[in-house]
């Protein structure tokens, strides 16, 4: 869902400088026949996969891992539906007009909020009517559950779930991109904007930049939005309602894997979520507001040491910078899709409504096909640091595995990298595993940000059993890593070269003043 509310919103901050190109349904009454229409459509659907999974339920022929499937198709098509709605709305009725109108533009992000109501209200009422279902699998694994004496919760009620899917799905995202939102209609005001003007036009003057003056309040926007985000930590602990983890040996073991990662944080928080999550996060870039999250549900049903995996991984990814690369990958890539599509512009000349056009698409392109790949590098590095930090906590305390390759076949050189322990890579595994089945994640289901969990740990256990495979991958995602700050050096070689060029062409273009002279 996060990532199609970042969607939803990109297309409301386009909207602003954006006629609607194809009007299918106009007024008022177009919007309120797409959203009516949306509505019916999402309950339809729920409601027949609803039917399905009761239906399997009772008869018993699937098992449950093919019911949480159905489960999960069913949302996805659930969270499609309203991704098309809101497309539709905005883009081919009036409605951004009608609440424009209605509301003015410049009351702090009140009209895109009103302008995104639509996409939370299906996906809500969607949520609403797919509660049973929710419940149904859940009361039917109880019986295993508690078979195999695992911790069982009591079932969340309607406005639990309810409350839970806001939060955690839409709050988490949509809090700190609507604050984004409400600055900008703040700087749209003329009197903040002239303020803006006063202090940004000395700064650009000092770095030789005064033909982008016109752009001061979009500059100060990107830096206001940096900020939120590097705040984001803070708002993740109000939306989440976390706790500090009480002292004990648990917090006293992870507490030890982080200064044996040379981690620095803020504090370990619990993270209520009626034993539903089993996951565990790293927040924020810098220590001073770093927290290390851990859910409930992960605490109670996993081992200390898958507890330390799963921490390890998650540490993985703040000590191996991903993160920042793939900010760096954010950067290049719109830098490089904006300046291809500005050379484009000037070349072709292209009108703006058709380049923006050509820069959405574009993007979407590669973030779903670029962005994914790096992501799964990224998360089975993270896998392979969590074994790791695993690994040397088996170093301690001793390994019983005969075929080790890091404590008992030691003959093996290896360039100074150590081999894995056989013993923490497995542990590790079975913490991925576990916390998959935990999440009701079918264990062969490809994620387009992490693959898939029986991928993942196959790979974690091969990587202990064959240094090759260890050593090509590391290679791998050392040559991402090269390729990410090479894309972003090209960038801003180019973005500079682009701006000279503007220079240049405002430059030639202001007509010779002794040419209009009466003669
Ligand atoms: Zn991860
Ligand atoms: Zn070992």
């Amino acid at each position: 869902v996060q990532f199609l509310i970042i969607i939803a919103f990109g297309m409301i901050m386009l909207v602003d400088q954006f006629e609607s190109p194809i009007v299918i349904a106009p007024g008022l009454a177009g919007a309120v026949a797409v959203i009516t229409s949306v509505l019916a459509l999402t309950m339809i659907w729920i409601r027949g996969i609803r039917k399905r999974i009761f239906h399997a339920l009772e008869s018993g022929h699937l098992p449950i891992g093919s019911v949480q499937n159905i489960y999960v198709r069913g949302q996805n098509g659930m969270k499609i539906l309203a991704m098309v709605g809101q497309s539709l709305l905005i883009f081919c009725t009036q409605w951004p007009d009608v609440v424009r109108q209605t509301l003015g533009t410049h009351i702090a992000g009140l009209d895109e909020l009103v302008m995104i109501l639509p996409f939370v209200f299906w996906l809500m009422t969607g949520y609403f009517f797919l509660y049973p279902a929710d419940r149904a699998i859940r009361e039917s694994m109880i019986g295993q559950m508690l078979a195999i004496s695992e911790a069982v919760h009591p079932i969340w009620s309607r406005r639990q779930f309810l409350d839970f899917q806001l939060r955690f799905q839409l709050l988490l995202i949509g809090a700190p991109l609507m604050l984004i939102v409400a600055v900008k209609d703040i700087f749209d005001i003329p009197a903040v904007e002239s303020i803006l003007f006063k202090i940004g036009k000395p700064i650009l003057t000092f770095f030789h930049m005064e033909k982008f003056n016109s752009m001061i309040p979009e500059m100060a926007l990107a830096c206001l939005a940096g900020i939120i985000f590097l705040l984001a930590p803070i708002l993740i602990k109000i939306i989440w309602k976390t706790q500090p983890l009480p002292k004990g040996q648990l917090r006293e073991a992870l507490e030890r894997s982080a200064k044996l990662a040379g981690l620095k944080y803020k504090d370990i928080l619990l993270w209520p979520t009626h034993g539903v999550i089993v996951n565990a996060a790293v927040v924020g870039f810098f220590a001073p507001i770093r927290y290390i999250l851990l859910s409930d549900g992960l605490i109670e049903s996993l081992t200390d040491g898958q507890i330390q995996g799963v921490f390890g991984h998650e540490i993985g990814h703040v000590k191996l910078h991903h993160l920042p690369y793939l900010l760096v990958f954010a950067i290049a890539s719109m830098g490089l899709i904006g300046l291809a599509v500005m050379e484009a512009q000037i070349f072709f000349h292209l009108d703006p409504n058709t380049t923006q056009l050509i820069i959405l698409g574009a993007i979407m392109l590669v973030w779903f096909f670029a962005f994914g790949f790096v992501s799964r590098r990224f998360e089975a590095q993270a896998d392979l640091f969590g074994a790791k930090l695993l690994s040397e906590d088996f170093d301690l305390v001793g390994c019983s595995y005969e075929n080790c390759q890091r404590h008992r076949t030691a003959q093996v050189t290896l360039m100074g990298n150590r081999p894995l322990c056989l013993g923490g890579a497995e542990l590790f595994s079975s913490a991925l595993d576990r916390t998959a089945g935990l999440n009701a994640i079918p264990r062969k289901a490809n994620s387009w940000r992490h693959g898939s969990i029986f991928n993942r740990c196959t790979f974690v256990v091969q990587a202990a059993t064959d240094f090759a495979t260890l050593k090509d991958f590391y290679r791998q995602v050392r040559y991402v890593k090269i390729a990410l700050l090479f894309a972003l050096l090209v960038t801003a070689i180019w973005g500079v070269g682009m701006i000279a060029k503007l220079n240049h062409s405002t430059a030639d273009s202001r007509p010779p003043i002794t040419i209009n002279l009466p003669s």
